[in-house]
């Protein structure tokens, strides 16, 4: 299986455009903030929350952090005019983390003023793990500014995390919590599956007994039924967590989670970067190449 991950990562750039833009419908909702508003407006009438995120986190120059900032301020406006049940999703090297850390936090707060001021929330992505001291300490900044519509992912693959939580855990932080999918050095992130999960579980467990609200973003079976029972032996009411999935994946389950009485939030990226954020997830992570194969030969 890794052979063939490898070589669909590898042969990625070769696949004509048009190939690559009809798999992407499936998982983008359009290059436009309109098409995004059509996805999420049918999303929420599924009964399905969603979280909005614009794609282009590669950038080389500080005015296309600026133009993030803004096209994200525009999602803000959109979410009220809309009346859309919302919020976004930001990746922090899209507002320049990787040229500038100053600027980029001047850009991220007055983005959460923003969103304070019209009553909605933040959720900062995780992304590699040389990115991970600066997204935390970020989170904490801004908690510490008196910003609480701000919340953070954290990673279960990542051997670290439990020792995250337990430095943040005075924030009360809302979190979203995911497997990671970046590819990441056996010295400090668990490659063993089952291991990953059981690390996720007790991420879980720990969120939940610090009190923090939890996004729990998966598509694996397995964890969201291990997951469902801790929620229902623990008596978490279901205002306290949410479940999290991206858009176009595993719609099936995503329905039978909504049935459950239980809160869903659908990530819906978008943008004129599809075609770059296509290509990037499926090299960073050729995993991703075989799910979508398969997802195209599968009915939900
Ligand atoms: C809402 C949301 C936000 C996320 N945010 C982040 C983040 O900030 N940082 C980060 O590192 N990771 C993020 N992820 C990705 C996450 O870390 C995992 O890589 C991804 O969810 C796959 O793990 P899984 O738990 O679904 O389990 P897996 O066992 O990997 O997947 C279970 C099944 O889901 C399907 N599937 C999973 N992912 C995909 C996909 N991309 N395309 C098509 N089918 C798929 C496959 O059928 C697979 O068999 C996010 C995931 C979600 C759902």
């Amino acid at each position: 299986m890794a052979i063939i991950d490898r070589l669909i990562g590898s042969s990625i750039g070769w696949v004509p455009k048009p190939i690559v833009r009809k798999i992407a419908t499936r998982y983008v909702a359009g290059e436009s903030l309109d098409s995004a508003l059509v996805v999420a407006k049918d999303l929420n009438r599924q009964g399905c929350m969603v979280t909005f995120d614009v794609l282009g986190e590669f950038i080389r120059q500080s005015e296309e952090a600026d133009h993030t900032a803004a096209e994200y301020g525009d999602v803000l406006k959109a979410i009220t005019a809309h009346g859309i049940d919302g919020n976004i999703s930001i990746k922090l090297t899209a507002f320049g983390l990787l040229l500038d850390e100053a600027a980029t936090y001047a850009r991220v707060r007055s983005l959460v003023e923003a969103a304070r001021d019209l009553g909605h929330f933040v959720r900062i992505d995780m992304e590699d793990s040389p990115c991970t001291d600066r997204t935390l300490a970020m989170l904490r900044r801004l908690r510490e500014a008196g910003l609480s519509n701000v919340g953070v992912v954290v990673q279960a693959y990542l051997k670290r995390t439990m020792q995250d939580l337990a430095t943040l855990a005075d924030l009360r932080s809302s979190y979203r919590l995911c497997k990671g999918i970046y590819v990441e050095s056996p010295d400090i992130a668990y490659k063993d599956a089952q291991e990953i999960r059981n690390n996720y579980l007790a991420c879980l467990e720990r969120m939940l007994d610090g009190g923090s609200y939890v996004g729990i973003a998966t598509h694996d079976p397995w964890l969201v039924e291990k997951c469902a029972e801790i929620l229902k032996k623990r008596g978490t009411p279901p205002a306290d967590y949410e479940f999290q999935m991206l858009l176009g994946v595993a719609e099936g389950l995503r329905s039978e989670i909504v049935r459950g009485g239980h809160r869903l939030r659908v990530y819906v990226p978008f943008g004129r970067d599809w075609y770059g954020y296509c290509v990037r997830r499926l090299k960073e992570n050729p995993k991703i190449g075989r799910y979508v194969l398969a997802g195209m030969f599968r009915r939900n």
